[in-house]
């Protein structure tokens, strides 16, 4: 077996790895690169990975890290399978469409730049057309189900609790008469947290790719979650504020609503608007609701009590952009939650700019904040932001739930480790975290008995 890294290799976004097993290349993962925009932008133009060369795709999630490049590799001539669970083949279909979107307008801002100094436009990575011709190399596989993609090997998802149709892939194969199984973690979820199952232990690994995300980090406790939400909830009900919540479209958005809904139920917070003020989100919570299979059994109580997961009296999905501009001029208390998730497009930077300058608002960080994102800068609580080219005062509050992410920590993904048995791990490859993470992380993974922890450089391949 041969293993190549071409993204997501010391750093966070742009999972890509390639596997080859009996001369056959497959593709774990095929994700932008995020982050600094001019440094992400070079880095997703210039895509390393020959199409001609990869026999088969699979997918771990559809977060834009992991899967926002596939349309990129279907556009120059890849013309196989796209591997993936249900819910994320639905998830794809409005996540490349969107990402197409934001292409073509970030290649605008470009081109204009470019043209003033007299330099040739750039095409967009990719548009709408690429985005579903891409969705047409996806095929759509049940968790627990194993498959086979070419003679002696074999795939299977497992439920990896991170979003929906998030998936650990396990691949079993046979190789020079030796049996091996590898296991691609792509991003580990958690137990315990609303909507999603808990991530699946997968027993007798032999080589693991793991995600590195949090590996230096410890959430805080769990309960504290809904707690912090509701105080916050009821700080700007006191003050008329706003509290605005740059989420995820997929995952986070419809945890938070999830959460609300429940405050809500339980009569621990007032009938207040709430806004879901992103079309992608609000795609995305459909098809959150679509794929039950995917609910642990309190979602499913939801249903059972005659309620509904993502839908409660002052939820507000906005229709359009009129409606989304109109919210500027009313006054709270109110709930806006927008996207992106890290602050770097979409209606999120509106709301920003209307209401960072205001110290009765409060700006409440959910996610994880790459480095040199908007979002990051404002976690940090940096004295001023600039957003559209104007630099504003930052004056809101700004608060952060951590114990909301959906990777795992380091002490979580070490007992789900340490369940799948530790020591059996003769490789193990960490990837998808920054610097620190990852040292700490291959440190914490060799104490508990994986034999060989290596941290791949981008383009570093390993012959085993
Ligand atoms: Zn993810």
């Amino acid at each position: 077996m041969k293993l190549t890294f071409h993204g997501a290799a010391g750093e966070v976004t742009g999972s890509a790895h390639i596997v080859t097993i009996n001369g056959k290349n497959i593709l774990l993962d095929c994700g932008l690169f995020q982050g600094k925009r001019k440094e992400a932008f070079e880095k997703n133009r210039n895509f390393l990975i020959n199409p001609d060369t990869i026999d088969c795709m699979l997918l771990s999630h559809a977060h834009m890290d992991h899967s926002g490049n596939i349309p990129t590799l279907v556009k120059k001539g890849y013309n196989g399978k796209v591997y993936c669970t249900d819910a994320t083949a639905d998830l794809c279909q409005i996540m490349f469409r969107d990402s197409a979107h934001i292409q073509s307008r970030d290649i605008e801002y470009v081109n204009k730049k470019r043209l003033k100094q007299g330099q040739n436009p750039f095409e967009p990575l990719y548009t709408i057309e690429d985005a579903d011709a891409a969705c047409q190399h996806i095929e759509p596989r049940s968790y627990s189900k194993p498959f086979k993609i070419f003679d002696n090997v074999e795939v299977t998802f497992h439920d990896a609790g991170h979003i929906l149709g998030s998936a650990f892939t396990e691949i079993n194969f046979k190789e020079n008469g030796q049996t091996k199984k590898l296991m691609f973690t792509g991003d580990i979820g958690r137990r315990d947290i609303p909507i999603l199952k808990d991530p699946v232990v997968i027993k007798d690994i032999d080589y693991l790719i793991t995600e590195s995300t949090y590996g230096d980090r410890k959430h805080p406790p769990a309960e504290d979650v809904k707690g912090k939400l509701c105080e916050l909830v009821n700080e700007i009900c006191k003050t008329g504020g706003k509290l605005i919540i740059p989420a995820f479209s997929i995952g986070r958005t419809q945890l938070i609503v999830y959460m609300l809904n429940k405050l809500h139920t339980e009569g621990k917070i007032s009938n207040l608007p709430v806004y879901v003020d992103s079309p992608l989100s609000s795609a995305a919570t459909e098809i959150y609701s679509k794929h039950r299979e995917c609910w642990d059994t309190k979602a499913i109580d939801f249903l059972i009590h005659g309620e509904k997961p993502f839908s409660f009296s002052g939820l507000h999905y906005t229709e359009n952009v009129d409606e989304s501009k109109s919210l500027n001029d009313i006054s709270g208390p109110m709930i806006i939650i927008s996207a992106s998730g890290m602050c770097e497009a979409g209606r999120i930077l509106h709301h920003l700019k209307n209401n960072l300058t205001d110290p009765k608002n409060i700006i409440l960080v959910v996610g994880y904040m790459a480095q040199n994102t908007l979002g990051r800068k404002i976690a940090e609580q940096q004295k001023e932001i600039k957003i559209f080219g104007t630099v504003w005062p930052l004056n809101a509050k700004v608060e952060e739930i951590a114990a909301l992410s959906a990777h795992a920590d380091e002490f979580e993904m070490l007992d789900y480790f340490n369940q799948c048995g530790a020591s059996h791990i003769e490789h193990v490859f960490c990837v998808h975290g920054e610097e620190d993470a990852l040292q700490f992380f291959s440190g914490v993974l060799t104490d508990a008995g994986m034999k060989n922890a290596h941290i791949p450089a981008p383009g570093e391949v390993f012959e085993l």
